[in-house]
């Protein structure tokens, strides 16, 4: 069988000596490629890909998220969130010091001098988004530490690539991913009860979930909130279909 589409989405086919087909999605652009096993029909390649296009189209839409992301270039009229909501960017060029906030609960206002660097605009909204970050986790962690009857001994506000919070257990310490700040709140408190959870269980084994069901039965709502955007820079979406 040669290429063919589904929902005007091009496929590239790939016959190979393999058991199951499999699936892929590639970056930046969202090409798609499935491997098939030599004796598979055309009928069962095209039916196979149908029934997963809501799950190509998913991994389509990421690319095109992290693509529009990294093309920020902090200036008047881009989206920006705080806390799971949008705000318009403004920038405002004067002298004197910086200042940033939200402005009639729609624009995120920046002000800077004349001639600021994107770099620079960039470092003072994550400077703003760590503000937030940490007027918001102490609460959260005080809450969860007289819940579960445990003591975090350190926190931190970091930039992380791939994860969204880490626990190191013996130090009693988490990092909390500054991304978070422009996720729903809920999102970092599932955070916050997830690296706490590992002070009890390093690993994400049954006795980890069985801890997060019990502290927060509504935990993969946040967890799919928070994988609706992936850290992970772009690699490769891979799906294997299992032939009936
Ligand atoms: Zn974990």
């Amino acid at each position: 069988m040669k290429n063919f589409t589904v929902n005007q989405i091009p496929i590239e086919v790939v016959r190979k000596e393999i058991k199951n087909l499999h699936l892929a999605v590639y970056p930046p652009d969202g090409h798609v490629r499935v491997a098939v096993p030599l004796h598979v029909t055309d009928d069962n390649i095209r039916l196979a890909v149908i029934s997963k296009l809501r799950w190509i189209k998913k991994q389509q839409a990421h690319f095109r998220a992290q693509a529009r992301q990294s093309m920020r270039e902090m200036v008047t009229g881009e989206s920006h969130y705080l806390w799971g909501k949008r705000y318009r960017l403004e920038v405002v060029e004067r002298w004197g010091a910086h200042e940033i906030g939200i402005k009639n609960n729609t624009w995120l206002r920046l002000y800077i001098r004349p001639n600021t660097s994107r770099a620079n605009r960039e470092r003072v909204i994550n400077e703003w988004y760590r503000t937030e970050l940490k007027k918001s986790i102490p609460p959260l962690i005080e809450k969860w530490e007289e819940i579960m009857g445990l003591q975090v001994s350190e926190w931190k506000v970091k930039k992380m690539k791939t994860k969204w919070g880490s626990c190191n257990a013996n130090a009693g310490r988490i990092w909390l991913n500054l991304e978070l700040a422009k996720k729903p709140v809920e999102c970092l408190e599932y955070i916050i009860v997830h690296e706490m959870v590992h002070l009890l269980e390093r690993r994400h084994n049954e006795q980890f979930r069985a801890y997060l069901e019990q502290y927060m039965p509504n935990w993969k709502l946040y967890r799919d909130e928070l994988n609706h955007y992936p850290l992970e820079e772009l690699v490769v979406k891979e799906k294997a279909i299992k032939l009936a």
